[in-house]
């Protein structure tokens, strides 16, 4: 059995299992895709104290980092279930393949998905004009248009963000009137360079071949289709915490959120969280980090005040 088994391995798993490792325990990784959601990301600006990396390239360094210690690394290994401690005070993780991992903590760092749109043209251009994290990609649209997909707070939120850095912004709701707090959309309105448009069915998003250059929307009360020209489109209609595999066992919040305290603890004894699959305000690899580190480290001080049975 393992002192800390860390589920996932992006960048919260990567920092929980060095931490861990780094105390002398038996520590191992579980992960469906080393590396998470960085793999899927290019440029990255703001890892502080490295000004411009690739995705790839720091997942790599992520995963050499992680095996310069004594770490058990089983990748492409997806969890379905999490069982709490019994007698034998080890928790259990059942794996999609059918076997069992067995540890006296865990600390689940199985991060999120966005939520795509599923029209033509959002995978060819991922990347190339189509992005989903305003904090990240924000300033590559400086002086350009975007739009915003999505009138929730997330898609409020980001447009009122983008505003402040790029020329226009068009914001699109599915919906007849916009979902976010009251607050915001009454900022949203005060910006000179934002155009709400409500009951607007994204359709596609048409680019060059090589980068985005428009999008397509249906208005749902006419039915016509309309052209928007633009650079960039942010898609904001929602997060989806990788945590299905643990509705049965771990405490959620209404969005499916681990729910941790200031030290990563969850509602098991013994089972910590960290990084985007938690209820951690900003979803942003430098946070993610940290909060593994805080898993890991809070881990071991459960580990030193609980006798082996
Ligand atoms: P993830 O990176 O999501 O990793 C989750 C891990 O868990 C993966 O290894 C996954 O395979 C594994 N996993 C999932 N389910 C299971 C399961 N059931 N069993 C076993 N393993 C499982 N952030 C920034 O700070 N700067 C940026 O520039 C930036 N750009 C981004 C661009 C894009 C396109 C995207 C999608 C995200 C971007 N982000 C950026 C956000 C950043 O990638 C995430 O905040 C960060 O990766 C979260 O780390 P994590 O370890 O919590 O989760």
């Amino acid at each position: 059995a393992f002192d800390v088994l860390v589920v996932g391995g992006g960048p919260a798993g990567a920092a929980a299992a060095i931490y861990a490792a780094r105390k002398g325990i038996r520590t191992g990784v579980a992960a469906e895709r080393f590396g998470g959601q960085v793999l899927d990301t290019l440029a990255i600006e703001n890892f502080i104290s490295v000004k411009h990396t690739e995705g790839p390239q720091l997942a790599t360094a992520l995963e050499q980092h992680v095996r310069e210690y004594e770490v058990d690394i089983m990748n492409l290994q997806r969890a379905t279930a999490l069982k709490p401690a019994g007698a034998d005070g080890l928790v259990e993780i059942v794996l999609e393949n059918g076997a069992s991992l067995k540890s006296r903590t865990v600390v689940v760092s199985t991060g999120a998905r966005w939520r795509q749109m599923n029209v033509p043209g959002e995978e060819q251009y991922r990347n190339k004009g189509v992005a989903y994290c305003p904090h990240c990609d924000g300033p590559l649209f400086k002086g350009k248009r975007v739009a915003v997909v999505g009138g929730g707070n997330s898609g409020v939120e980001a447009a009122i963000d983008l505003a402040g850095i790029v020329t226009h912004v068009t914001l699109l709701e599915f919906d007849d009137k916009l979902r976010a707090d009251e607050v915001l959309q009454k900022k949203l309105r005060s910006l000179a360079n934002v155009t709400i448009i409500t009951s607007a069915l994204t359709q596609e998003v048409l680019g060059d071949g090589q980068k985005v250059n428009g999008l397509v929307y249906q208005d749902r009360i006419g039915g016509d289709a309309h052209r928007v020209e633009l650079e960039g489109i942010f898609v904001q209609i929602g997060l989806l915490p990788n945590t299905e595999w643990l509705k049965d066992s771990v405490a959620l919040s209404p969005r499916g959120e681990v729910i941790i305290d200031d030290r990563g603890q969850t509602s098991i004894p013994g089972v910590f969280a960290a990084g985007d699959c938690t209820t951690v305000p900003y979803k942003q690899i430098i946070i993610a980090m940290g909060a593994g580190s805080t898993a890991a480290l809070s881990a071991f001080d459960h580990l030193i005040r609980t006798s082996v049975p």
